[in-house]
């Protein structure tokens, strides 16, 4: 299997940065083929604009989307966005390993997915969710938190953490067509001890051999839907 690790942890030395070493050292160990996209070390420009574009379709009126595809037909997209498309098109699993900010991703992410999950390769149209363009793939989460584990639930004062990632694992994985398994959360672990933490890295780690094994998080099938959307009835 190849392996995408997409990884936003802005210091190298961080336990984020030790679950991705763990992972690049377990998957390989494992015989699978494994790449990394450590976006800080790349200094990767989170910033969608007119200037990822080479060409225009149309030049007097960006519409940032369009021209992702445009651009993309053309040859003509930025190269490190095509670097980054080339490497998810080759990967059988992407996980994107990174610390929760703000109940969501790092900007430094946040703009990885804007440039990289283009329209017309990852989705488009009708081919969205089970049709979209990663059909196939599987995705994955590695976020670790400042927030206690009992933070986070149905009743608890942070609500549900698949409900915090919602954006992330329905609105942008699952939406390309992504299989999104569930994401392993390392919860509170700037405040826990040493011993605690190599627990974290011990469950980390049976997340991972687990990964064939895993129940993908149910999503929206495009057979339960009518041309416009609507859900079909009965
Ligand atoms: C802007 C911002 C927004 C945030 N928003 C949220 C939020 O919405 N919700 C939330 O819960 N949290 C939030 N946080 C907190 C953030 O998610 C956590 O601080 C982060 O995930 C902790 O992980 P880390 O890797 O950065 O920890 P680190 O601080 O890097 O690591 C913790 C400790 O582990 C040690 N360590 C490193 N490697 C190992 C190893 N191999 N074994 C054992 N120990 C090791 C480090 O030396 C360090 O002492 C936010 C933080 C910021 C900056």
């Amino acid at each position: 299997m190849k392996v995408l690790i997409v990884h936003a942890h802005n210091e190298p030395g961080s336990f984020n940065a030790a679950l991705k070493d763990q992972a690049v050292a377990q998957m390989r160990a494992a015989g699978h083929e494994v790449e990394v996209s450590d976006l800080y070390a790349m200094n990767w420009n989170p910033v969608a604009s007119a200037a990822d574009f080479g060409s225009r379709a149309n030049p007097d009126y960006l519409v940032y989307a369009l021209e992702q595809r445009h651009n993309y037909e053309a040859g003509t997209l930025a190269a490190d966005i095509v670097a980054e498309i080339d490497k998810v098109r080759r990967c059988d699993l992407l996980i994107l390993n990174f610390p929760m900010y703000w109940f969501s991703v790092p900007a430094i992410l946040k703009g990885w997915i804007d440039r990289v999950l283009i329209s017309g390769v990852f989705y488009g149209g009708r081919r969205i969710y089970d049709r979209g363009g990663m059909q196939g793939k599987r995705a994955m989460a590695v976020v670790t938190l400042g927030g206690r584990e009992h933070m986070f639930g149905a009743d608890a004062i942070h609500g549900d953490i698949g409900t915090m990632l919602r954006p992330l694992l329905q609105g942008s994985l699952a939406y390309c067509g992504f299989e999104v398994l569930p994401p392993f959360v390392g919860y509170h672990v700037p405040y826990i001890g040493d011993e605690a933490r190599r627990e974290v890295l011990a469950q980390h780690a049976a997340h991972l051999r687990a990964v064939d094994t895993l129940t993908p998080l149910s999503m929206p099938a495009m057979a339960d839907f009518d041309d416009q959307l609507r859900p079909l009835q009965g």
